[in-house]
């Protein structure tokens, strides 16, 4: 990246109300057919112009075509039967109603690279596209097929490289995938999640992250916060690993969260997407709230690998809240940016 402290969204941004019930997630669509698609584009525009007026560097699709950073993703592959539920606990945290794998799975066709490829059409900018990790994607489903919780992570790396390798094709320049599950299942994690991850990158040339956070501001993930005491350490028992693996980007929450800066430093040498953006807050953070949370991130990675970012995805928050956040990620970004190029 060119510019220093280059700027973006961890994900998710907020869908206009004509398209989905606002700061609701699994909103369902307000549109069919030829209108929806005509729709998820409108509201795509809308999402890229909102991130370029703040000044967003890397911008991204803000997932305005899809109702869920894990499910859209899988309801378009082939071997799970979504009629069919049963109830789990996602991340050990709470329980929901999950469709079912009831063979092999495979991905028939592209998910999501038509939307890439749109949204490569609309900006020169670098642009940075989500998918959701493998260990994610296991922890929200039940499966009566392989039965086993890494064989059928190893099956999901092997489709999302399918689609990554696409998605790269199309100009995409970075492909994160979100892996809020690394939070919660360290022995897996190290194991074979990491492996995983890197089975699902193989062979691609764009640049890779993976974005870690402790979920959405929805309630069950402040009720869990509430209980993981006055530092939050998860990230220490999965950097060692991650500082040693293939993926170029981390993406961490930092703003606000309980978790000790000096972290990072595990993870010295990759470059860091630090969440500088607290999402589970209406409260729009200043300018030098940002600056102060960069400048603390900065003890711990070098300026030229600092991404700042938000926590997690901004779809629950209102549009006038998250383009005011966007505007003090930006804001916050060029004090830090100022100050370094003084030095
Ligand atoms: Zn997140």
């Amino acid at each position: 990246m060119k510019i220093l402290l280059p700027t973006s969204t961890a994900g998710s941004l907020p869908k206009p109300s004509w398209l989905a019930q606002p700061e609701t997630l699994w909103s369902p669509w307000k549109l069919q057919g030829e209108e929806l698609i005509e729709g998820k584009q409108d509201a795509l525009r809308l999402c890229l112009q909102d991130q370029q007026q703040a000044g967003i560097d890397i911008v991204s699709d803000g997932e305005q075509t899809r109702q869920h950073f894990v499910t859209t993703f899988i309801e378009h592959l082939s071997g799970v039967d979504f009629e069919k539920r049963e109830i789990v606990k996602i991340r050990n945290r709470y329980d929901a109603s999950v469709p079912t794998v009831v063979g092999a799975v495979s991905r028939q066709k592209p998910v999501f690279v038509e939307d890439a490829k749109f949204l490569r059409q609309q900006t020169k900018q670098p642009i940075k596209w989500a998918l959701p990790g493998p260990m994610t994607m296991i922890d929200t489903l039940y499966d009566s097929h392989y039965k086993s919780r890494e064989k059928l992570a190893w099956e999901f790396a092997k489709i999302l490289n399918q689609e990554a390798r696409e998605l790269e094709a199309a100009g995409v320049d970075i492909i994160q995938f979100d892996e809020p599950a690394f939070n919660v299942f360290f022995d897996e994690v190290n194991d074979w999640g990491i492996a995983a991850l890197e089975r699902a990158i193989e062979g691609l040339n764009c640049e890779t992250a993976v974005h870690i956070c402790y979920g959405y501001g929805i309630k069950a993930n402040t009720d869990w916060k509430k209980t993981l005491g006055s530092e939050w350490r998860q990230y220490e028992e999965i950097f060692p690993k991650l500082q040693t693996s293939n993926i170029d980007i981390i993406s961490l929450e930092c703003q606000n969260s309980r978790v000790p800066m000096d972290l990072i430093e595990l993870i010295r040498g990759k470059k860091v997407m630090v969440g500088a953006i607290d999402v589970a807050t209406n409260t729009i953070e200043t300018p030098e709230e940002v600056a102060s949370t960069l400048r603390k991130a900065l003890q711990f990675v070098d300026a030229d690998k600092l991404y700042p970012s938000t926590n997690c995805g901004m779809t629950p928050l209102s549009r006038r809240v998250a383009r005011g956040k966007l505007n003090a990620l930006s804001a916050g970004a060029e004090i830090v940016r100022r100050e370094l190029s003084a030095k």
